[in-house]
């Protein structure tokens, strides 16, 4: 399968990045990235446009002002901000954000806490998905996301990171999206491609989505896991393109 020079193979997919950041991230991990620097990435990595998200958000507004082709916005919000839901509304009808993201580990809450569910409510209202981080204890458990799923089936809901570094939350995450419908999955920083494939083939061709979670991961590693994993050519244009497309309306 990788008899083809690597870096063709992974620059041969057209791609929407489902899950990115910009800016400097200090404490534990120190990496960072400006709109240009992305931009650049993404130009030579093949990825058409990235889902961008910022906390607090006016770095992702304004980015998402001065390259509307080529970041869509995803509106962080910490649900213990009494201005949370303005700031919803005036990212999706002033500059046309398309996802609501959640971190609940960073802002230490659960996903099926009540502080969520006035979000959940206006996400629904203006027709666009959550994206919510997981894979952390206690506050970011795929178990946790699956009882806001049962709350809201009609909403739909992206588990970010899929379960992220540890076995038995990819596991979950998995098993989560097979019993709830409206759950979605995301790659970035899930460091098993076998799971990929069989979240694909498993769960449903359309609720697996490739991301880089830039600045924290480099291209070529995250996008080598689907390549890895045994999807077809065909396959892999939904998990790389065609799913976050359509999830998002883009
Ligand atoms: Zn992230």
């Amino acid at each position: 399968m990788l008899e083809q020079n690597l870096s063709e193979r992974i620059k041969q997919f057209k791609k929407i990045d489902a899950h990115s950041h910009i800016g400097y991230f200090g404490s534990w991990c120190d990496v960072g990235i400006t709109p240009e620097e992305l931009i650049d990435q993404m130009d030579e990595y093949n990825v058409e446009k990235s889902v961008i998200c910022t906390y607090p958000i006016q770095d992702s507004l304004d980015a998402v002002d001065k390259y509307p082709d080529r970041f869509v916005g995803a509106a962080w919000l910490n649900p213990m901000d009494p201005n949370c839901l303005d700031i919803l509304k005036d990212a999706v009808k002033n500059h046309n954000f398309k996802a609501v993201k959640l971190h609940p580990l960073e802002q230490a809450y659960c996903p099926n806490d009540e502080c969520v569910f006035p979000i959940a409510e206006l996400a629904q209202e203006l027709e666009i998905p959550l994206m919510i981080h997981t894979g952390h204890p206690p506050f970011s458990l795929p178990w946790s996301v699956g009882q806001l799923a049962d709350i809201y089936p009609d909403l739909p809901m992206v588990m970010i990171h899929m379960g992220h570094g540890n076995g038995m939350f990819i596991q979950s995450a998995i098993d989560m999206a097979k019993k709830y419908p409206n759950l979605y999955l995301e790659t970035s920083g899930m460091p098993m491609h076998t799971k990929i494939k069989e979240a694909y083939r498993d769960i449903g061709s359309d609720r697996i989505m490739w991301g880089l979670d830039a600045p924290f991961h480099h291209p070529a590693v995250e996008m080598l896991k689907p390549i890895v994993s045994g999807l077809t050519d065909e396959e892999l244009e939904d998990v790389f393109y065609n799913n976050v497309k359509k999830l998002l309306k883009l």
